[in-house]
């Protein structure tokens, strides 16, 4: 990727200031007014990926106030069997789109964007719309880069062969 973006560098700006100052600024700034001892988060381990990678259990203290993961050691069968339970209704996302996880729509970090997308042009065709008037020369940028990683591999395998 380093090697593409060196010989084609973006021509619009690139920031994850979003994530930033909508989420953790904000978090950090309740944090710091005060008044509280614990936040809970909403991590479960069986989740894995970079969020679940960051923890061993479903406590943790530090400098600031503690942490507690409620969910943390809830496997995707304990899931199953609580909404079952208490009739928790999924958001279609899951249950009609086919997605497995979900966050902001369309946001062009995510390493799955160009499939993702597809759902979105799919089911929710002025989200689609939305996020590429918001997006579009990100995505267009990853298609290049993606098509640019495949003639590499390409041409690595000819080279072997
Ligand atoms: S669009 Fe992406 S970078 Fe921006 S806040 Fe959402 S997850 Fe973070």
């Amino acid at each position: 990727m380093k090697e593409f973006m060196v010989s084609n560098p973006p021509d619009f700006k690139v920031s994850a200031k979003c994530c930033k100052y909508a989420k953790k600024d904000m978090s950090k700034h309740i944090e710091k007014a005060g008044g509280y001892d614990v936040k809970c988060m909403g991590i479960r381990r069986a989740e894995g990926g970079i969020r679940a990678a960051k923890y061993t259990n479903c406590f943790s203290t530090g400098k600031g106030i503690d942490q507690f993961r409620p969910i943390w050691w809830f496997r995707d069968s304990d899931k199953e069997e609580y909404c079952a339970r208490y009739g928790v209704t999924h958001s279609r996302c899951y249950t009609e789109y086919g997605l497995v996880r979900t966050g902001c729509v369309g946001c062009p970090f995510n390493k799955n964007i160009l499939n993702e997308l597809e759902t979105i042009r799919k089911f929710e065709h002025k989200l689609y719309t939305a996020a590429h008037n918001l997006f579009g020369p990100s995505y267009d940028y990853t298609r290049r880069y993606l098509t640019y990683r495949e003639k590499k591999k390409a041409e690595a395998r000819s080279t072997a062969g």
